[in-house]
This record gives structure tokens, sequence and C-alpha cells, in this order.
């Protein structure tokens, strides 16, 4: 019998998650290593609603935002914990065309007038995948252990260290990428996020462009993430009361069941910003490395179809 080739993960959020999980259903011997382990990662911070936020290049996040959504409806029909389809409408200010990701969902339904938030003059509404990230990575961790897998909280200096010890590295560091990998592309996204008790909000919107950008309300089964900022190269991860103050403004006149929002936690992450994903093979001294890194403000929507081609990419390089 051959013994199954082993992989190294580096990186414990959604995408080294799904990668990992990837790996170890084609056959992988695979262990995560990883500074910090959910609830700690920036992972768990998000929203996670399924929406292609600040991500590129399009054409591939469309692909991939695709398979993510196909894999979360099958995930959910399945009864994995924390997938929840949702009405979900991005509103704007002035006349929009569809959006760039409806074929993703396939297609959008276009609202006007009375069926919109006061002050928007166009929304567009489907049904998709929010993800409660308390219930939904403690899952995959399960999941990913019981076939087997072994997760090792350990911070590595450089990718060489990870090649000296596996010819095939999977690097899905996020922010960590950047000193990880020496990539200067790499930069943080500010967000912060308000989370208030859910007064029965069944829908999710949006307002990125409109007069409260950066807004948006995220229903879960008990609580409400409210956001937000998306501030590019700010690092600060104090929560502001200021913008804590803002938020809840903005999303009490967004949300009008929302009135009386008080807020239960404040945090803030630091979305792994990048002009592109970077989602590509190279070779480090004798090993492979593949790099899954650079998911923006869309981790979430585009984690399972990028696991598919980290497999793909991997099959390559046995
Ligand atoms: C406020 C906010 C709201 C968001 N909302 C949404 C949303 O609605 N929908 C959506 O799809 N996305 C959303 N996102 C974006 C999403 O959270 C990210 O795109 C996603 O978490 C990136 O996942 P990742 O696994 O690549 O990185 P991370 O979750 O950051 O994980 C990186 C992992 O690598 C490890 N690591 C890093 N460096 C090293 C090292 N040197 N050695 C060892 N381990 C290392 C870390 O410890 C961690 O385990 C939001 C983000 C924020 C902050």
């Amino acid at each position: 019998m051959p013994q199954p080739l082993s992989t190294l993960v580096i990186g414990c959020g959604i995408s080294g998650l799904a990668s990992a999980i990837r790996l170890q259903e084609a056959g992988y011997r695979v262990v995560i290593h990883a500074r910090e382990l959910p609830p700690a990662t920036t992972s768990n911070v998000a929203a996670a609603l399924w929406y292609p936020y600040r991500c590129a290049p399009k054409e591939k996040a469309l692909r991939w935002s695709k398979a993510t959504f196909d894999e979360l409806m099958r995930q959910h029909a399945e009864g994995a914990p924390g997938v929840v389809p949702t009405t979900f409408i991005e509103l704007f200010d002035h006349d929009a065309p569809h959006p760039w990701w409806a074929e993703a969902v396939g297609g959008v339904e276009r609202l006007v007038g009375e069926e919109l938030p006061p002050g928007y003059v166009v929304g567009y509404a489907a049904t998709v995948p929010v993800v409660e990230t308390p219930l939904y990575l403690p899952h995959l961790v399960k999941r990913f252990e019981s076939g087997g897998g072994v997760i090792v909280a350990r911070e590595l200096r450089s990718l060489a260290e990870a090649c000296a010890e596996c010819a095939l590295v999977i690097n899905c560091a996020g922010l960590g990428a950047r000193e990880l990998a020496a990539d200067p592309e790499v930069f943080p996204i500010r967000g912060q996020v308000v989370r208030v008790a859910n007064p029965g909000v069944r829908r999710a919107l949006t307002d990125d462009e409109g007069p409260r950008r950066v807004s948006y309300t995220i229903p879960r089964q008990a609580d409400v993430i409210l956001g937000g900022t998306a501030l590019p190269n700010v690092w600060d991860t104090t929560p502001d009361a200021g913008t804590t103050e803002t938020i809840l403004r903005h999303c009490r006149a967004l949300e009008p069941a929302l009135a009386r929002a008080e807020a239960l936690e404040v945090r803030v992450g630091l979305r792994p910003g990048r002009s592109a994903v970077r989602l590509e093979r190279e070779r480090v001294g004798a090993s492979v490395v593949i790099h899954n890194y650079g998911h923006g403000g869309a981790g979430f929507t585009l984690a399972w179809g990028c696991a598919d081609d980290v497999c793909r990419l991997a099959r390559g390089a046995d």
C-alpha cells in the first residue's frame, strides 16, 4: 500500500481549514500549523455573508465564489451548523446595473420603491449563505480532526522553515503572508463590527457606496453583526468608540427593526487585502509551496472554490 502524501497547511482560518479538508478528502495526510487558532483568527471576526467584496480578479472571483456558493448550500442541506441561506439586498442610492456577481447565485431580483429602506433607489436581492463563524469554524476543525488531521499551534518564521519539514506546503497565512512570503502586496483592510441582539431581523443589507457607506446588517440566529469600516493600510485593532457610534447610528437607520439595538460586543479584524488573490505554485528548494491568500473581504465567499484549485495544483505537484 502506498503511503499517503503528507502536506503542511499554514493557517487555521477559513482558507486553511477548507484547503486542509479538501486535501484530506483527496487522500493526503494533512497537518495544520498556525499561530492563531479559532476563535482567535481574523476569520472569526467576519460577518460572514456570501458576498464577493474587496477581492480580485473578478473573473476568478466569480468562479471561486460560485463554487463556494454551491458548496455552502450543499453543506446547509446536509445540516452543517452555522450555514443559513438568507435574503440579502445590496442597496444603492442611485440607479446601478446588475451586480457583477449575479450569475454566481443564479440571478438577482431588482427591487425599487417601497421594497427598500428610505433613501435608496435600487436594491439587488438574492438568497445567499450567511456563515455563523462561532458555529462553523469549530465544525470544520472537528471535521478535519475526525478525518485524522492534526492541528499544531505554532508560528513559522519563514516558508523555508516549513519546506524543511514537508515537500508540499500550503500557505494560507492571510495577512501573515506579508512577512511569511515576503509579499509587500498584502495589506490590511481594517474592519470594525458591532454585535447586537437580534430582535427578529431575517434579511441582510449592505450599503457600500451610498450615504451610509460602509454599512451592513447581517442577521444570525441570536444576534446581528453590524458594520462597518474598510480602511486600507490601517493596522490598529483597538475598537474605536466613535466608529461604534457611527455604525450603530447608520445601521439603526438602515434596518428599522434595529432602532433600539445596543452593542453587546465590538470587534476589529484586519482583512488580508491584495490587488489579486494569490493562488499559485512556487518551488522553494526541494519543496512545492501552494499559495492561497489575499482574499480581502471575501474569505468565506471564495474559500471552497479556492480550496478546489489548491487540490488541483497539489495533484500537479505529485
Ligand atoms: C470585519 C470583517 C468582516 C468580514 N466580513 C466578511 C463577509 O461578510 N464575508 C466574507 O466572505 N468575508 C468577510 N471578511 C473577510 C474574511 O474574514 C477574510 O477574507 C478571511 O477571514 C481570510 O481568511 P484566511 O483563512 O485567509 O486568513 P485568517 O483568518 O487571517 O487566517 C490566517 C491564519 O494564518 C495564520 N498565520 C499567519 N501568519 C502565520 C505564521 N507566520 N505562522 C503560522 N501561522 C500563521 C494565522 O494565525 C491564522 O491561523 C470579513 C473580515 C472582517 C475583518
